[in-house]
């Protein structure tokens, strides 16, 4: 069964064929670490599990490396404002080595509870300041790099396919720039490589304002003191650690293609950050940069998008205080393509808690795994090789469970599911339900099909005095402990 995947540089699903045999290199952007991450981000990072478990179900090994931004990453994707991490850290009254650490922590931690799985190698910008300056250094060897008053900059006239995956209009870019863009630029599109501590990083008279703040990050450079830009990192830790071969610790046991398998990241990446890494990789390296690129679409909430800096953020936490599990959160991301908008409500997230908690409560009353119904499997599959397709395998879990099969086949085919899913069904403890119990539900579903509506209440409550209780599913009664 060949693996389909919708590519952002086709705009087209293609088969799916790794550049080394075995093993798929897998990089994913990752979080800006100013502030607690909010489950539209998480929808991003759930869209990357669901891709990896995919692949692993394909017999794909994976390499996977996630970094983290912890410098350099600007109010503004064109490189002015201030820095998010400094900003954060003020807000907080706390160092930005503070809040980095707080923030890294908190976002690992609402990976495990979405049983998302780690990658093989977490990267921070600040402890790859060398490969990034050696990476500009190389750009600027081969005459793609600049310097203006604020620091170092990335022509992107000089690279022939800028912006060609995001097919942007560079013209009309140029025709509407913005009145306040950096005057010094040569192209609206060029980017910052590397900015400078001495303006602050900004462009312009208003920086001199600033210019008593000093930076809490900043490193000496070829160039002098300053930062590197939010986009050189993704290209510097991607091509360190999957473009060569490197080993997870870092051991570098020969060069190989710079070409990488996949990269992915959320849709606001298109326009500007990954346009940028290509075109850092590619005229570093002479190589194409990536394979596949794929790009999650956002979660919204009121037709807005939810932002860490908009007043719309619901953490991971927040779903916890309203005793809604992050799993539930998993399940009800699991409902919607990952390249379609993803409407939040408290309603539709709901109604996902509930029915996770139908299919658990299922899983639980069944005490022994049989073997796989393969041809729900082979659908299963097929459903997620079609480019992910979510929503249709829930359905086709749905339609199993509806089925007249033998409960130990369906419990065993869920397990094999749910290693996509992810929904931890195998941690679920199976209920022991004595035999008299069954009897009486079973008695008691004959007399609501009879709809002897009394006889039904005083068996359920009879359950109950055993300390039972059961709920009317879709799929049929289920018991569960009272
Ligand atoms: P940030 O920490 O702001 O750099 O964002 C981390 C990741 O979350 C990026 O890959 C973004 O594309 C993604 N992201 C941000 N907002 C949303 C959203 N509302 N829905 C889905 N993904 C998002
Ligand atoms: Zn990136």
């Amino acid at each position: 069964m060949t693996l389909k995947l919708f590519n952002s540089l086709s705009r087209s699903k293609e088969d799916f064929v790794p550049l080394h045999k075995n093993e798929v290199g897998l990089y994913t952007c990752g979080p800006t670490v100013y502030g607690a991450p909010h489950i539209g981000n998480m929808r991003t990072y759930f869209f990357e599990d669901i891709l990896k478990r995919t692949l692993l179900a394909n017999n794909y090994k994976i390499k996977h490396v996630m970094n983290i931004t912890d410098v350099g990453h600007l109010t503004s994707d064109a490189d002015e404002g201030e820095d998010k991490m400094e900003k954060g850290a003020r807000r907080e009254g706390k160092s930005v080595w503070e809040i980095a650490e707080e923030y890294t922590k908190m976002f690992q931690r609402n990976l495990q509870e979405l049983n998302i799985l780690e990658p093989n190698i977490w990267c921070k910008a600040t402890d790859h300041i060398k490969e990034q300056i050696e990476l500009i250094q190389k750009l600027q060897d081969k005459g793609y790099a600049y310097q203006i008053s604020d620091g170092i900059y990335f022509d992107t006239s000089k690279f022939r396919d800028y912006g060609k995956i995001a097919r942007l209009d560079i013209q009309g870019q140029k025709e509407g720039a913005r009145v306040e863009a950096n005057l010094e630029k040569r192209n609206s599109t060029d980017f910052a490589l590397w900015k400078f501590s001495h303006t602050n990083g900004r462009s312009f008279d208003s920086a001199q304002d600033d210019a008593t703040k000093r930076r809490q990050m900043e490193w000496p450079s070829p160039w002098g003191v300053g930062f590197p830009g939010w986009h050189i990192e993704c290209s510097a830790m991607s091509l360190k650690y999957l473009g060569d071969a490197y080993d997870p610790n870092g051991i570098f046991y020969g060069e190989r293609s710079r070409t990488i398998d996949i990269h992915c990241g959320g849709i606001d990446h298109l326009p500007v950050h990954h346009p940028n890494e290509i075109a850092q990789s590619e005229a570093a390296t002479g190589q194409s940069f990536v394979k596949y690129w794929l790009h999650g679409e956002f979660m919204v909430i009121d037709e807005k998008r939810m932002g860490k800096s908009e007043d719309n953020f619901i953490t991971l936490d927040s779903l916890k205080e309203k005793n809604i599990t992050p799993l539930a959160y998993r399940y009800f991301c699991l409902g919607t393509h990952y390249r379609k908008p993803l409407n939040f409500s408290w309603e539709a997230l709901l109604g996902s808690a509930k029915a996770l908690l139908n299919l658990q409560n299922k899983v639980a009353t069944i005490s022994k795994a049989g073997k796989i119904n393969t041809s729900f499997e082979q659908r299963f599959m097929e459903a997620m090789n079609d480019d992910l397709n979510t929503p249709q395998a829930l359905a086709i879990m749905w339609e199993l469970l509806k089925e007249e099969e033998q409960d130990a086949v369906k419990k065993q085919t869920l397990f094999k599911f749910d290693e996509i899913l992810g929904l931890g069904l195998k941690n679920i403890k199976p209920l022991a339900v004595p035999k008299e119990i069954t009897n009486l539900v079973k008695e008691r579903e004959q007399a609501r099909q009879e709809k002897n509506w009394g006889k039904a209440d005083s068996l359920r409550q009879q359950i109950l005095e055993q300390g039972f209780a059961v709920d009317d599913t879709e799929f049929g009664p289920v018991v569960k402990s009272k």
